[in-house]
């Protein structure tokens, strides 16, 4: 079958919507339509990407109720748990990009990543987690449905949330980029709606490579301006979703991290990267 006729639409007024998807669909349509409308999901996912899921599990590790009780955690437990997500989550659908690096190479930037964690907050981890790994269901004007996972919710008192982001990748956002940051700024809004009344909100983004932290907090104007540009995403697919002509590839560098170029119309080779061991 030619790859521009494998179509099945799903009407996108019946999804919810999420964060990545709007994503997505600014990056390379094409990229959309494969995953979003023909629903064309694959294991297949970069070094990088498994990095930053080993890192995500082992500070959602740290946060469990039952570890939150030791009276410390000292960083080799802390390895030794990375270890065994690496291992277990290990899959055979990991690709690398640049054919000079091995993954040892990606396996010791998480745990820089977690030895940058442990510095800061190590070893007696007493923050004040509400929930880690948080789906939290919220709306638009009422209509739009998204979906959104947080990485860890904190609540250090009655009416005050701070939402946490972890990082695992090269460069860290500067203050200005998080204050336009979509993603967070959604998670905001989820969360005023699921726990409101919210007496003050602050976003804080852990770029774990660098060891940096950056902490903001939106006014309820800049807050309404996101749900306006979110809105106006939305909108956009929908009328977009009308016209499959609408759904062009972007050729990008990150063309080189898409493992869709099997279903891609612009591209007649496998993804190049080479396979993980
Ligand atoms: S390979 Fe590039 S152009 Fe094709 S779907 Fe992926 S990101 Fe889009």
């Amino acid at each position: 079958m030619d790859k521009n006729t494998h179509i099945t639409f799903i009407n996108p007024d019946e999804s919810t919507f999420s964060y990545s998807q709007i994503s997505t669909f600014k990056t390379c349509k094409e990229q959309y339509k494969i995953v979003y409308l023909d629903g064309h999901r694959k294991k297949d996912e970069s070094i990088e990407a498994f990095m930053g899921k080993c890192v995500h599990g082992t500070l959602e590790w740290l946060y469990q109720k039952e570890n939150m009780r030791r009276p410390y955690i000292t960083f080799d437990k802390i390895c030794k748990i990375y270890d065994n997500i690496w291992q277990d989550k290990w899959h055979n659908k990991i690709f690398i990009v640049d054919h000079n690096l091995l993954s040892n190479h990606f396996y010791a930037i998480g745990k820089r990543c977690l030895s940058n964690y442990y510095h800061k907050y190590g070893p007696i981890f007493d923050q004040k987690v509400y929930a880690t790994e948080l789906a939290l269901n919220f709306n638009i004007e009422g209509k739009y449905q998204f979906r959104g996972v947080i990485d860890r919710l904190d609540q250090p008192e009655d009416g005050f949330w701070v939402i946490h982001d972890y990082k695992s990748g090269k460069r860290a956002m500067t203050q200005n980029m998080a204050k336009r940051d979509l993603q967070l700024a959604m998670y905001q809004i989820a969360v005023e709606q699921n726990y409101g009344p919210v007496k003050k909100i602050s976003l804080t983004w852990h770029f774990l490579r660098n060891g940096v932290e950056l902490t903001i907090s939106h006014s309820s104007d800049e807050i309404q301006k996101f749900k306006n540009i979110i809105s106006k995403n939305v909108k956009n697919i929908i009328k977009s979703s009308k016209n499959i002509e609408n759904f062009y590839p972007k050729e990008t560098v990150l063309c080189n991290w898409c493992y869709l170029w099997d279903e891609c119309s612009a591209k007649f080779i496998p993804n190049p990267s080479k396979k993980a061991y």
